[in-house]
């Protein structure tokens, strides 16, 4: 999910690995690590924290002679931030270093197989078991061996491998997992995206997934899965360094809003097993989950909309009750919880000051806690009796976009699966298809809003914007009047539709955009009502909505669009337009989208 580099050349790798290290810095990581030949002996540097540690350690690559290498910056997702866990990871016998980018889903089997056939591992990591299947399949030929290994690996994986005995050679393969090969005079690289190469080469192959790439100083050899040679273009790079960082998008947060497909699948596959969900890092029992009368989610900010949206599916689905509190507010409140209380903590970062402090209250009165969290390693998945990790990788951008949609996938799978353990679901393989589905149908929320950004030229210069919804809608609401308030600095509301003629209404006078998200069908009547109440009193109403929906399309002013979707997983598809919305009306007004003022990424005060 972070970062790796590859060289070879006349030059001392090690500078030049470091160099394209530092440049991957931006994509977020927690350890670092160098491999280089000199030879035929590969020495393995790694260190946690920061490149400048590494640099420290190496004098600045100064210190570790050879003119081949691959580095690597690891963002954990199986075992903790620590040095063994760095990569690069070595065989048993010394004769190959790999580093790895993404997640091997099946590492436990592997593992296991590996162990009884007397190989031992140094780290708790996933990607351990790709350097001793490399060894165990090396017979003179590496792409053999490459080929054979990834043909046992599933999951998503960049790769970046050397061995002793091919002196002058790195080899990558990928799959799911950016890598681009950077084609040099006299010398050769790889990396995760073109900013770790522009500095050296602007010339690039793209490797596509399935393919390998053996590389020498003067050779770029690109095959397929089968072991036959592909002619690939090269392509000349254009791109300035900051656009390369973003990938071309001209914010993180654009280019994150683009990752959810991809992030979404990743937090669903392997937790997917034979049509069943499949939770390992889960340890709760069946007596145990009969003991809970309620679960409680805690969170702040978007992590607490998520749980807003989450509460519906495991209410419906489990029968048990959920509270959502704001946990700035449940540490102080004296709440209500004993060791009958599922809490369940919610975090992107892992280290939201307010939700660590409800954490430590609500366990200390006997309370199991769940965390659901994006950062591997961190104080609240450590304080947790169990974790279930978001594999949404780095998010950089302040306002969360695909933090927020991995959650709320996490609590969708968790409903389904506390309900089919307690037997209380019969479409339970309908209910999965719509869940598995949620990444297609991401993409096609994103495919079908591009006018979104036309919508944003009409809606930017207003005084202030409202949100209303019922049920699902109206938690969805919720996430989307905060990303418009975070990015765009607008004032906007979410209200439950419901609730305007209780006091809000008064507030509706000519041209007050209203944002009204009609996408659940069960209540999508009651909506319709209020829009038109609305419209009666002068709002211009911006309709969220099915694309064939007639009546709302014959109320509503303007619309943006989702695909059918199971009401009770809509949240993730819901939010999409609605990001794309603030968006766009965050940068019509000039604002700092990635980071906006008075924001901080991760809360660590109260
Ligand atoms: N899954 C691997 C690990 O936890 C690689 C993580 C990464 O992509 O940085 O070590």
């Amino acid at each position: 999910m972070c970062g790796i580099v590859g060289f070879t050349g006349q030059q001392n790798a090690a500078p030049i690995l470091l160099d394209g290290l530092k440049k991957l810095e931006y994509r977020g990581y927690d350890s670092a690590g160098i491999a280089v030949m000199c030879d035929a002996q590969i020495s393995v540097n790694k260190v946690t924290g920061r490149i400048a540690n590494l640099c420290e350690r190496t004098k600045d690559g100064e210190a570790v002679p050879g003119t081949v290498g691959i580095g690597h910056t690891r963002w954990a997702t199986h075992g903790a931030p620590t040095e063994e866990n760095a990569h690069p990871h070595l065989s048993n016998d010394g004769r190959f270093a790999v580093v790895h980018n993404g997640i091997i889903e099946n590492y436990i089997a592997l593992r296991e197989k590996l162990i009884k056939d007397g190989y031992h591992f140094d780290s708790e990591t996933d990607t351990e078991v790709i350097v001793h299947l490399v060894e165990r399949y090396y017979k003179g030929d590496m792409l053999e061996a490459l080929i054979k290994t990834t043909n046992k690996l599933q999951g998503s994986y960049a790769l970046g491998v050397i061995c002793s005995e091919e002196p002058g050679k790195i080899y990558a393969a990928r799959e799911a997992s950016p890598l681009i090969i950077g084609v040099g005079a006299d010398e050769n690289y790889f990396a995760s995206d073109v900013t770790a190469l522009v500095n050296h080469t602007r010339n690039v192959i793209y490797l596509e997934d399935g393919e390998f790439a053996e590389l020498s100083p003067d050779a770029v050899h690109v095959y397929d899965c089968l072991g036959k040679p592909v002619d690939k273009k090269v392509t000349r790079v254009l791109w300035d360094v900051q656009a390369a960082e973003k990938g071309g998008y001209e914010h993180f947060m654009l280019k994150e809003i683009m990752e959810q497909p991809a992030a979404v699948k990743a937090t669903i596959a392997p937790r997917v097993k034979d049509g069943k969900i499949v939770f390992e890092e889960l340890g709760i029992t069946l007596p145990q989950l009969k003991k809970i009368r309620k679960i409680v989610i805690t969170a702040c900010g978007s992590a607490y909309y998520a749980g807003c949206a989450g509460k519906y599916a495991i209410e419906h689905l489990s029968k048990i009750p959920v509270e959502v509190e704001l946990a700035s507010e449940l540490r102080y409140s004296d709440p209500l919880i004993d060791e009958h209380t599922l809490l369940v903590v919610i975090s992107q970062s892992g280290e939201t000051a307010d939700t660590i402090a409800a954490m430590k209250e609500c366990k200390a009165r006997g309370a199991k806690s769940l965390a659901i969290v994006n950062v591997v390693g961190s104080t609240v998945a450590k304080l947790a009796d169990y974790t279930v990790y978001t594999w949404a990788g780095p998010e950089i951008a302040v306002a969360t976009t695909k933090g927020y949609t991995t959650q709320v996938t996490v609590l969708y799978m968790l409903a389904l699966y506390f309900a089919d353990m307690l037997d209380r679901v019969d479409d339970y393989s309908i209910r999965l298809k719509a869940i598995e589905s949620l990444p297609r149908k991401i993409q096609q929320a994103i495919d079908i809003n591009s006018h979104v950004q036309y919508l944003a030229q009409k809606y930017h210069g207003s005084k202030s914007l409202f949100f209303i919804g019922r049920n699902t809608d109206y938690a969805t609401a919720l996430e989307g009047s905060l990303k418009m308030k975070e990015i765009s600095y607008l004032h906007a509301e979410a209200y439950a539709a419901g609730e305007l003629k209780h006091g809000t209404i008064a507030l509706i006078e000519d041209h007050q955009p209203v944002i009204a998200l009609c996408c659940n069908p069960m209540i999508m009547e009651k909506t319709l009502s209020n829009i038109v109440e609305v419209k009666s009193r002068g709002a211009e109403v911006l309709a969220l909505t099915f694309k064939n929906n007639q009546k709302i399309l014959s109320v509503a002013d303007d619309f943006m669009f989702i695909p059918d979707i199971d009401a009770l997983f809509s949240a993730v598809i819901e939010i999409v337009p609605l990001q794309l919305l603030a968006y766009y009306v965050a940068k019509e007004n000039g604002c700092d989208i990635d980071k906006p003022k008075n924001l901080a990424k991760s809360v660590t005060v109260e």
